[in-house]
């Protein structure tokens, strides 16, 4: 399989993942960047992403322009995507979703940390892009460069935002990783809640985090991915794209 159908592939199987895990519903989308083109990344067409199909993979330069689009609409919000490939070399995949457990975060200002063992790859510090800081009152939507380079900036080096009475931004080194962190963001975001729920809660320290995530390797990756290919329905394969 040529490298770009097996990454289309691989980002279809991303979208099924993401639905079956409850990370995304009827809306939210995860990209990667071009294999042959770091100027360019790959994204769907505006769809919910339990129904996206290979076909419907687009291609996008940087400032969101579609290269080819056949007809075929974008997604309002694929401006995150673009000034994330732009701002983070080291960025290979981004997932932007509206994730539920973790809204709260963002309209409380309560610091979501990593509460479990798998939650440390969502990072030290996740911190909260509030788009009416720069913007005002907007539809809340990221729909140009602009908004776009702003949550990039807030960002920072870092792997995870909250984006204020909106959902969450997350980048990753691949597609894989950049999925398992939305999926255990969304979990840790849960178990946080039930255990602030129960009385004082402690977190992992900066060190245990700094352990963990040097030992979230594609090895344990992989192992997670096989199980979520399989309740997705998707065929794994063990090596990406
Ligand atoms: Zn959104």
């Amino acid at each position: 399989m040529a490298k770009l159908d097996a990454l289309i592939e691989e980002l279809v199987t991303a979208n099924r993942i993401l639905a079956r895990e409850g990370v995304v519903d009827s809306f939210g989308h995860v990209s990667t960047r071009h294999p042959d083109d770091p100027r360019r990344y790959l994204l769907s067409r505006s769809r919910a992403p339990d129904c996206i199909e290979n076909d419907d993979i687009m291609e996008f330069a940087l400032d969101g322009t579609p290269i080819d689009a056949r007809g075929r609409a974008p997604y309002l919000e694929r401006f995150i995507h673009g000034a994330l490939y732009e701002a983070r070399p080291d960025v290979m995949s981004v997932v932007h979703n509206h994730s539920e457990s973790v809204i709260p975060y963002g309209v409380t200002g309560k610091a979501i940390k990593p509460i479990f063992h798998m939650g440390a790859s969502i990072g030290h510090d996740v911190p909260i892009w509030d788009s009416h800081d720069h913007f005002g009152d907007t539809a809340l939507l990221v729909e140009n460069m602009e908004m776009g380079r702003d949550l990039a900036k807030l960002m920072g080096e870092g792997a995870t935002a909250l984006m204020r009475g909106h959902g969450a931004t997350v980048v990753g080194r691949d597609i894989r990783h950049a999925v398992y962190i939305s999926v255990y963001l969304e979990v840790n975001a849960r178990l946080q809640k039930q255990a602030m729920d129960m009385g004082e809660v402690k977190f992992l320290t900066a060190g245990e985090v700094d352990k963990v995530a040097s030992r979230t390797t594609s090895y344990g990756i992989n192992r997670a991915w096989e199980n979520w290919c399989r309740r997705a329905g998707r065929p794994f394969r063990p090596d990406q794209g």
